[in-house]
This record gives C-alpha cells, structure tokens and sequence, in this order.
C-alpha cells in the first residue's frame, strides 16, 4: 500500500532503534475498519523519521487513524497543531478528540482556536461581519481600555478549562461571554497548556498571524497535520486584489476628505487602467507595471494617500462605522504591487470579470515558501482524498523527506455506476450552442431516469452560464426540480441558505445544484446519504488559457522543467478539482450515487482519476443517459453506525 522516498534525511526525531511510536488498537474509539489501524501503525512508525503524506478517500476515517497515530507522541510531550483550510472546520479534530476522551480515556487537552474575527466582543457593535484586518483595527486602538481584556487580566481560573479536556471554539466563547473576559486572549492563555491546537491554515503559513501562535505553542517542537491539503498548491500566501469599485470608493473617500492631490492620483490610475484593460474580453487577462498606471511624482502621493486612507478609518470609527478605507486598501495595495516588481514567482495582473476590472498581486510560490514552513516542524502529516500523483504533490508544495501512504476506496458496483460520455466536451474557446444543446439534452434524460438530489459541477462559471442560456433550468424545472446555482458573489451567508434548502430536497429527490468545479458546493461540502446521489461533470475544469495562466505554466516550466511544469500547473490541479467533486456524493461506504464524467477527454486521463472511477467507468453515448443503471435499485446498502 505504502511508497516511499527519502531525501536527505534530517533531525531525526528519536535515536535509532528507540520504541517510540508503537501504537495500540485499545486506544482505538471505534471498531476499526479495513486498513484503519494498518494505517495508523505505519504513520506512527514513519514519524520516527520523516514527514508523512497520507492519501485516503473520504468516508475512510483519516481524522481519528491519525490522532490514533499520533498518541504515542503526544504522551511523550510532544505537541500537535491541526492545520484546517477554514475557520469553520477547526473544531472538527476537536469532537473526535473528544471521542477518544470520552471511549478510551485519553487525556489530552486540545483546543480549536480562532481569530479576533470571531472572538472579539467588543466588535460586536458594530453589528456587521467585520474582516480580520478591522477587528485587529479596533483591538489595536481599544484593547488598553477594553472592558473585557481588562477583567480576564484580573485573573481567570484556567485549571477549571483545562480540565475539560477538549474545547472547541464556542465551548471558549460562552464559557468568556458569561465569565465577562475577552474570548480571544483567553483562548491565547489556554494554549500555553494546549496539547493540540486546532487552527486554521494562515495560522501557519502567514508570518504576520503565526507568531503569535509561536510565541506560547512552539512549532520547532510540534507535529504538524495539514488537513484537506490538495488545497496547498493555490493557497493565498499574501495576494491581494483591488477592483474598478475599489478605485472608484478611494476617489470618493478622498475627495469628501478635502484631498485633490489625492483625487487627482486615484483619478490617474483610473484612467490609465482603463486605457490599457478597458478592451480586455470577459476573463482575459493580461500583466501590468505599477509604474505604468502610476503618475510621475507617485511616491510622496502614495504615502499620502495612505495617510489619509488611515485618517478615514479613523474617523469612521469614531462616527461607530466599520473601521474600513478603500484609499487606504488602493494605497497599500499600490506599494506592495512596486516592491514586488521583479521577484520571480509574484505576477501583476489585470483581469475582466463579471465587467470589472480586477488589479492583482498573485503570489505563485507555492514550494519556495511553504518548504521553509514546513521546516519549522518537527514533522508534517498531509491528508487529503486527492493527492495524486503523490510525488507532484510533495514537490509542488516543498515536501521533502517523506514516506507516502495511499489507501485504496472501499466503492465497487453496490456504490456506484460510473459513465464517461463520448460524445461531449466543453473543448475549445466557447462552447458551440450545438454542444450546450447536446449538455442540456444529457443532462435532462439523467434527471428523468435517477430522480434523485443531483449536482452538475462545471467546468466554469462560463460553461455554467452557456448552460443556462441552453434551456438546463428550463428543462429540469419540467421535469419537476427545483434548480438552485452558485454565483461568484455570493455570500457565506447566502452560500449556506442555498446548500441547506437544496438538501432539504434529499427526501423526494427533487434538487438540482448548479456550481463549478473548485467552488465551495463542489469542494469542502458535505452531501451525506440522500443528499447527494447523483453527479455530473460538465467538462474538465482547466484553467482558460489566458495571460494569467499562461503565466503560471511558464513559472512552474522554469521551477520542474517544460514537460513537468504544464502537468503540475495545468493538468493535475483541473483533474484533482473533477476529483473533488465526484467524491462529493460518495461520503461514506453507505452511500450510492450515479457518477458521469461529461467530457470524452475524462478517457486520456484515467490514470490521474480516482481508483473508483478507473475500475468502475463504462463509456456511454450523451444519449444513453436516461437508462443508466441505479445501484440502488440493485443493492440496498445499510445505514452508517451512529
Ligand atoms: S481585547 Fe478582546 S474583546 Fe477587547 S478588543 Fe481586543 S479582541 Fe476584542
């Protein structure tokens, strides 16, 4: 089951030939699995040495095999931080560490940490969902008179925490609401005792957030798991993007603040943007140079138009308004665009979307900055369901030195059918109005034969809206769905209400979700059971050949070479996001689902495709839809233990 690679072996944990690392299936909470304990016998051995990368499918348990793995150390003092890729996931490890608790008696003091964002109570009259950047605005400003901060400095009985063994984050929140103490710099206290902390990525690969975790929980002498970590390769690591709105705020905010020089600087930029980029088509894109939208005298004006940015969060604070400047953003934004003029792997580009212009800084170096994070650890566990191929994973990420473990799928006939359709391909510029015909058609007989909570993930927003303009809602409306679709600017808020009236659906089978590949309903979603039995792939999210990704193709050619660079950057990351969104309706080995992957071209890269799909998949004509087989009708599967 296992492969593995060493380089250049370094720190090793323990001395040779010492036992630590040994693990007992006593300490197990759950009847174990096929593979479970297997699993966790060779993470704990391999630790001893090396880094892990751990490739399971969803539904296999990786969360309680690697706590499991991990117990050893944790007795012999080591400490565990559980990177997660959001906020909302950090108390997930924290739960299972409470079975363990609870099931087999271990003690363990774990704690889900979050940001000010969510923790501060003093943010709370502003009565908004307030971004990181403001929260630590106003705690920077009031933490000295903070009411709350004051009275957790008078002393907190932290033993009484401690002993409850594992906290997620809203245990810290009402336990501080109620004592009247600030939930944020209490949770920080706890820590220093933690054993685990549970945190969210940024946490550990921003400079500017991990200190702060560093400073009471040393990384030098902690475990790191990285969780869900195919979403490393295109992690924010410090970007930044301002719009044609930013633009137009930041001449606003300037001008009721009496400021011409700095109108007329904003204004500047402004028109330059729209004289280079103003005949950029829907998601072109193309590079730009700060100094080419920027007048001649910038560097007095820019330091001045971060002045006065500063100045009008100011006074919106005082008036009891969120602490926000579009200046100040347009600002920062400038400056840090003219200090990464020329660092190789950071690109500055311009991009249409939605009819607005987008400025961006995107960071590209994925391998060169993580490897040093990775560095800080004494070891690093990486988890996902689609790694593959395990080796273009470690080196698009900075991995070395580590032993790699795939776990097969427990999915055969009684879970699914799988269908690769000939004769549909979202190839090409634009798909052809005969081609979106022929998607909807397919799509349609689909929904007639499974009448069952389908998902079609496309390709693109682009693919999703030619779609549409196709007849697909249309059409499934006829056929008695109710059809709920993502939009790019939709909220969290929004995101959640749709997800949850679209599984409220699971029980008369009558739901269809429209998002992209690579969006939050196709990734990171959870679709148990009936929620989702049905899957189709509306083509192969590659990345449109624009300036922007042309840029990343050459970045990764130049870094691995030309053959490997434009399957690293281009190929693998489209198949790992299909991946990612057929796995959505398979969750478990309960759950049964109807998978079509929409796009002949799913053929040429088989290999790069779940084991499931390799095994399973029969081609069909688009036509042949309607009379797929239902594994349901042929096995009934038994339900999940509680
Ligand atoms: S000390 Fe705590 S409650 Fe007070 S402003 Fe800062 S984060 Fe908010």
């Amino acid at each position: 089951m296992a492969k593995s690679r060493r380089r250049g072996i370094r720190n090793t944990f323990f001395s040779p030939g010492q036992l630590v690392g040994k693990v007992s299936s006593s300490s197990f909470p759950y009847t174990p699995r096929k593979h479970q304990l297997e699993v966790s016998k060779e993470i704990s051995r391999e630790l001893r040495r090396r880094n892990v990368i751990l490739e399971a499918p969803t539904g296999f348990g990786k969360t309680p095999v690697v706590i499991h793995a991990l117990l050893p150390y944790l007795e012999r003092g080591y400490r565990v931080v559980w990177a997660v890729r959001t906020g909302s996931e950090t108390d997930r490890p924290i739960e299972e560490l409470k079975v363990f608790r609870e099931r087999v008696g271990v003690k363990l003091f774990a704690i889900s940490f979050r940001g000010k964002r969510d923790m501060c109570l003093l943010a709370r009259r502003f009565g908004e969902k307030l971004d990181y950047s403001e929260v630590s605005y106003i705690c920077s400003r009031e933490r000295a008179r903070c009411p709350f901060y004051r009275k957790l400095s008078e002393g907190v009985d932290l033993e009484r925490f401690r002993r409850r063994g594992a906290l997620t984050f809203v245990d810290v929140l009402t336990e501080a609401e109620k004592l009247g103490v600030c939930p944020y710099f209490l949770q920080r206290s706890l820590l220093r005792f933690a054993d685990v902390v549970s945190l969210s990525y940024n946490y550990v690969v921003s400079e500017e957030l991990s200190w702060s975790i560093k400073s009471v929980f040393p990384f030098r002498e902690s475990i790191l798991v990285v969780d869900e970590a195919h979403n490393l390769q295109h992690l924010d690591l410090g970007g930044d993007v301002i719009t044609e709105g930013t633009l137009g705020r930041a001449v606003s905010e300037a001008r009721q603040m009496g400021e011409e020089e700095v109108v007329e600087l904003v204004e500047h930029v402004q028109g330059a943007v729209e004289e280079l980029f103003g005949r950029l088509g829907e998601e072109e894109s193309a590079t730009f140079e700060p100094e080419q939208l920027l007048p001649d005298n910038y560097p007095e004006l820019l330091e001045r138009a971060l002045r006065v940015g500063e100045a009008v969060r100011e006074l919106r604070y005082k008036q009891g308004r969120r602490p926000q400047s579009s200046l100040y953003h347009f600002a920062e934004f400038m400056s840090r665009a003219l200090s990464a003029r020329g660092v190789r792997g950071v690109a500055l580009i311009a991009e249409k979307l939605e009819g607005r212009l987008h400025l961006e800084i995107l960071d590209m170096r994925a391998a060169e900055i993580l490897r040093g994070v990775w560095r800080s650890f004494r070891r690093v566990i990486f988890m996902s369901g689609t790694l593959s191929p395990l080796d273009a994973f470690a080196e698009t990420v900075g991995v070395d030195n580590y032993h790699a473990i795939s776990v097969p799928s427990p999915y055969d006939e009684a879970n699914a059918s799988v269908y690769v359709v000939r004769d549909l391909s979202t190839r090409g510029e634009e798909l052809s109005d005969e081609m979106a015909s022929k998607y909807v058609e397919a799509v349609a007989r689909l929904l007639g034969r499974v009448r069952r909570n389908t998902a079609v993930f496309t390709a693109s927003y682009r693919v999703q809206a030619r779609l549409f303009e196709a007849g697909l809602r249309e059409r499934a409306e006829e056929l008695g769905y109710e059809v709920f679709a993502e939009r790019r600017d939709m909220s969290g808020d929004e995101a959640d209400s749709v997800l949850r009236k679209f599984k409220s659906l699971a029980a008369e089978g009558r739901g269809l979700l429209v998002a992209p590949m690579g969006g939050r309903f196709a990734e990171g979603s959870d679709y148990p059971g009936e929620e989702l039995m049905c899957v189709f792939l509306a083509g192969i999210p590659f990345e449109k050949p624009t300036t922007k990704t042309r840029l990343y193709v050459e970045y990764y050619e130049e870094l691995y070479g030309e053959d490997k660079g434009r399957l690293y950057a281009y190929v693998y990351p489209a198949l790992r996001k299909a991946a990612q969104a057929l796995g959505r309706a398979l969750r478990s080995p309960y759950d049964q689902a109807v998978l079509v992957l929409g796009d002949s071209r799913y053929k040429t890269y088989s290999q790069l495709l779940p084991d499931y799909v390799r095994e399973l998949a029969k081609e069909a004509s688009y036509r042949d839809l309607g009379s797929v087989r239902l594994p349901w009708l042929e096995v009934r599967l038994p339900r999940p233990p509680p």
